[in-house]
């Protein structure tokens, strides 16, 4: 093997590294604890969901199936705009889910 040919598998194994390395830094999770997650009643299972204080909740509603969820169809985690900077669980669920159309 050349040494120029060594060189660009080197470049493309170092590429291919920083890439995944960028997927694999997903932005933190919301926790429920979080000063604007408790506010909306956020919870990581739509089952916890606070049913007294939220009666329209089902546990059928749940981040993966509401309008403003950002992750992939079958992801277990992605962005909401309400949680700048962070990614809530695909099960989750908060009071102002909206139901995906
Ligand atoms: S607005 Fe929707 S996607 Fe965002 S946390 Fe609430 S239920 Fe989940």
């Amino acid at each position: 093997m050349t040494n120029r040919r060594v060189f660009i598998l080197q470049s493309v194994i170092g590429t291919s590294a920083l890439a995944s390395g960028v997927v694999m830094a997903a932005a933190p999770l919301v926790a429920e604890t979080d000063a604007n997650a408790k506010s909306l009643g956020y919870v990581t299972e739509s089952a916890k969901a606070d049913q007294a204080k939220y009666p329209k909740h089902t546990k059928e509603q749940m981040c993966a199936n509401c309008a403003l969820y950002q992750g992939k169809a079958g992801s277990t985690q992605g962005g909401c705009p309400l949680y700048p900077g962070k990614e809530v669980h695909s099960t989750g669920w908060c009071s102002a889910y909206a139901k995906k159309a």
